[in-house]
């Protein structure tokens, strides 16, 4: 009996948890299965940012947004910096510029300095993100930011261009760097993986200048396990559960200006 209970309070406490609306701040939804997004939804990640990394996953991009859940975000990310030919590097921008009214950020792009060749290569990676910030701005659309081993870099250039609707995802920086992004306003992603450095990171930031993101297929991960990231965010900053997911959500949809007033179609007179 004890057995039964227990698993018919799990069930229904599953149950609950997907009536919450949840937001993936920062997806790669070409890189999995074609079912993933439908899964994404039943969970109740209603709201999930595709970030593109090169051509090919930008235009991949395009084609599955639906601009209901999936919402697209184009960009080159760092790894690409070296080997992508000048005349790709404008197909791309031309690419984002075509599309500037659908999609909602410029990103995935920042620096690497863990995967970068010498001096050349961190030439090249920091005058691609120069350049993409500057177009996000020319465009007024928020930026999506990788950085690894590269956080006082990024930051750095970010206010020198006086970059202001700038999202940190996978956030690495440590509690200095979270009261920073605070100070400046940005946004600051954390994916469903816990570790000692971000819990302090997650304290010493607002719970307004935080999103939840997966960066599936990282990890083997899918939209859905975005609720392991509200989880550490919710631990963190002793919230409840539902209380943070609320949150979150509407963090997230105001920062890539996602309206949800055509899911409210009967509320007008
Ligand atoms: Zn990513």
């Amino acid at each position: 009996m004890a057995a039964i209970a227990k698993q018919l309070t799990s069930e229904n406490k599953q149950k609950y948890k997907t009536l919450i609306e949840l937001a993936d701040a920062h997806c790669h939804l070409y890189a999995l299965q074609s079912g993933a997004i439908g899964d994404a939804v039943a969970a109740g990640v209603t709201t999930m940012i595709s970030n593109g990394v090169d051509t090919k996953s930008n235009l991949k991009t395009l084609e599955i947004y639906d601009g209901r859940h999936v919402f697209p975000a184009l960009g080159i990310h760092p790894d690409y910096a070296e080997s992508m030919s000048n005349d790709e590097v404008e197909y791309n921008i031309s690419l984002i510029r075509e599309n500037r009214s659908i999609i909602k950020s410029i990103g995935e792009i920042g620096l690497d300095f863990a995967h970068v060749n010498g001096v050349k290569g961190v030439e090249k990676q920091t005058a691609l993100f120069r350049t993409l910030v500057d177009l996000a701005m020319e465009l007024n659309l928020p930026v999506s930011v990788h950085s690894r081993n590269a956080m006082p870099q990024v930051m750095h250039i970010l206010k020198e261009k006086e970059a202001e609707a700038v999202h940190l995802h996978f956030f690495e920086g440590n509690a200095n760097d979270a009261i920073e992004a605070g100070r400046r306003g940005y946004v600051v992603s954390i994916p469903p993986l816990k570790s000692n450095s971000r819990i302090s990171a997650i304290k010493a930031i607002p719970i307004e200048n935080l999103m939840a993101e997966t960066d599936s297929p990282t990890a083997n991960s899918v939209p859905s396990d975005v609720s392991k990231s509200v989880s550490i965010i919710a631990e963190a900053k002793g919230m409840q559960y539902e209380d943070a997911a609320r949150v979150l959500t509407e963090n997230t949809k105001r920062f890539f200006n996602i309206s949800t007033a055509k899911f409210m179609r009967n509320a007008g007179p």
